[in-house]
């Protein structure tokens, strides 16, 4: 961005110089005001740098660079905030919920510190910030400790210092239930700011949360705010939208999108709108769409977790405040760890870690020997089966079926003579559950056919370009059961699967809760990508330690899911 200022510097220069008429421009005011939109989406508490693939991100060229961390992501804001005359710091929702210990044993309450911190100015309420219902939502907002647990990370928790807004949010009579937009002004001309969540929300959050609440169509809400804007003579409008699409992969600025619900809505919209930034699907990408007065305007989303910051330079001219939509400039910015970590956040991030410590020895269950990760011929583990039975069970409300997950999210043995911490043998304690799962993964729940089934579990054989294959086998819910030939040949090594007992008919619908990870097609499974009729649910790790809660006493299970033969 400074090389580009550079050369517009010098550009204005020589053509100044070449007209001659560089005394009277120097005495008008400028006719434009620049303001630097700096956001970010699906932060999840990730106040330490996210581990594993939750912690990279993929270039254009494939390959990753190490990204997120909020001290860094701190630091980067600091630094665009600092190349720009004016910026506004904005979030796309579900920046908390679905966090990692450190922040979620807090109610997220250090993370939300840590927006307050950055100067966040607004978000929009993602499916996450919902997850707790209403009121615990009004207590993030506005401050108090938590009706149960208290004010266990500062006394008192004095709210957030920026709205969460909700355009398509109201009661049941019509009302709004939240703010539809905020107003903020930059150079003294007014940009109004209007957040819309996913309409389909109650189909990813539990159903009690939702009672008494509607959550409207996104398009018709944008509108409704965008017009009352118009009235008041806001002309340089903003959307957060907590809705996202999918991709075809590509880097943090390609526009490879598959047609999905964030372009459907960013093409539909008031073209009175100058800008969307998107959350909900984890997905990087940056493209421009054609509002339906025929303008370009950008359409951009930031991955997840802290990874990336999507910036949108927008050039405003003065006497209609209103965007010059030719001159926005759209990048997503990667936060890397090679920066000097912002010091304020990093002590923020510190005591979250030291207060969670102790927390971290609660006990979520009990175990009767070592649930061990080392796979039986098969490919099925003792703990592969306990952490897919549970996701199973997690799922319930989303009509699953069978649970699948990848053995690389599985990270380390559950023991029975336990850890330093000095339980007694056979306690598994939420610090040791966590440090199994630790990525902060989202179940999911898709909708494959049987042939599509089928396909998935062909595919935990992966040829590689040196002509050796390489296996990933998925661990299996005790509802799935099959065959594999070691003497089979690609796409052919794979029968008699069963699903409840049944054989699996390959043109039937079958419910199947994967991680987020798995379900956006990770470790090679493309063919879980194309799942349908996708419906969230609870953290991997809370999945996990509600099953070992309520199945005291655990023993391994025997390995008879996955039979192999010659
Ligand atoms: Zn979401």
């Amino acid at each position: 961005m400074i090389v580009t200022k550079r050369i517009a510097a010098v550009a204005a220069a020589v053509g100044l110089a070449l007209s001659g008429f560089a005394g009277t421009a120097s005495a008008a005011p400028a006719a434009t005001t620049d303001l630097r939109l700096i956001a970010f989406n699906d932060f999840h508490g990730n106040l330490q740098p996210p581990a594993g693939s939750s912690g990279r991100v993929t270039l254009p060229n494939g390959t990753t660079v190490d990204a997120g961390g909020a001290a860094y992501l701190a630091a980067h804001v600091a630094r665009l905030r600092g190349q720009a005359p004016n910026s506004l710091v904005l979030a796309a929702g579900d920046n908390i919920g679905a966090s990692p210990l450190t922040s979620a044993l807090f109610h997220d309450e250090p993370t939300v510190e840590f927006m307050n911190k950055i100067g966040t100015d607004a978000s929009v309420i993602g499916n996450h910030e919902w997850d707790e219902g209403y009121a615990e939502l009004l207590r993030v907002q506005f401050g108090g400790c938590h009706p149960t647990d208290g004010c266990q990370f500062h006394q008192p928790y004095r709210g957030a210092r920026f709205p969460f807004l909700g355009a398509n949010i109201t009661f049941d009579n019509g009302l709004p239930a939240v703010l539809p937009v905020t107003v903020r002004f930059v150079d003294g001309i007014p940009v109004g700011i209007i957040g819309v969540t996913l309409k389909d929300l109650p189909s990813v959050v539990t159903p009690e949360v939702v009672k008494g609440f509607k959550f409207g169509d996104e398009v018709q809400a944008l509108n409704r705010t965008s017009r009352l804007l118009d009235l008041a003579g806001i002309r340089t409008q903003v959307a957060l939208v907590h809705q996202g699409d999918s991709t075809e992969g590509g880097g943090p600025d390609d526009c490879r999108t598959l047609p999905g619900p964030a372009r459907q809505i960013a093409t539909a919209a008031s073209p009175s709108i100058d800008a969307f930034f998107t959350g909900h699907s984890h997905q990087q990408y940056n493209c421009v769409v054609t509002d339906p007065a025929g303008k370009p305007r950008p359409l951009i989303q930031g991955a997840s977790f802290g990874r990336l910051l999507s910036v949108i330079d927008l050039k405003i001219d003065r006497k209609s405040r209103d965007v010059v939509r030719t001159a926005t400039v759209a990048h997503n910015e990667v936060v890397t760890r090679t920066i000097t970590p912002d010091a304020g956040v990093q002590a923020l991030v510190d005591e979250a870690v030291a207060k969670a410590g102790p927390i971290a020895n609660r006990q979520v269950g009990t175990i009767t020997a070592d649930l061990v990760r080392a796979a039986a011929p098969s490919g099925e583990s003792p703990l592969g089966d306990v952490i897919a039975d549970g996701q199973l069970a997690a799922t319930q409300s989303n009509q699953a079926q069978i649970a699948m997950t990848n053995p690389g999210g599985i990270r380390t043995d559950l023991t029975y003579t336990g850890s330093p911490a000095g339980e007694g043998h056979g306690v598994v304690t939420y610090g040791e559950a966590f440090a199994v799962q630790p990525f902060g993964n989202i179940m999911q729940t898709i909708t494959l056919t049987g042939a599509q089934l089928k396909t998935v579990l062909e595919q935990q054989w992966q040829p590689q370009p040196n002509g050796t294959t390489i296996t990933r086998f998925l661990q299996v819910s005790s509802t799935l059961n099959y065959t594999w030939s070691q003497s089979g040949t690609q796409g052919n090594r794979v029968s008699g699967i069963t699903v409840g007992g049944q054989p699996v008919d390959p043109a039937g619908a079958y419910r199947v809760s994967v991680n987020n990870f798995l379900a956006a097609g990770g470790d090679g499974f493309t063919e879980l990508a194309k799942g349908t009729n996708l419906t969230g649910g609870p953290v991997d790790l809370d999945a996990f330690a509600a099953y070992l809660t309520a199945n005291p006493n655990l023993a391994p299970p025997a390995p008879t899911r996955v039979t192999v033969i010659p």
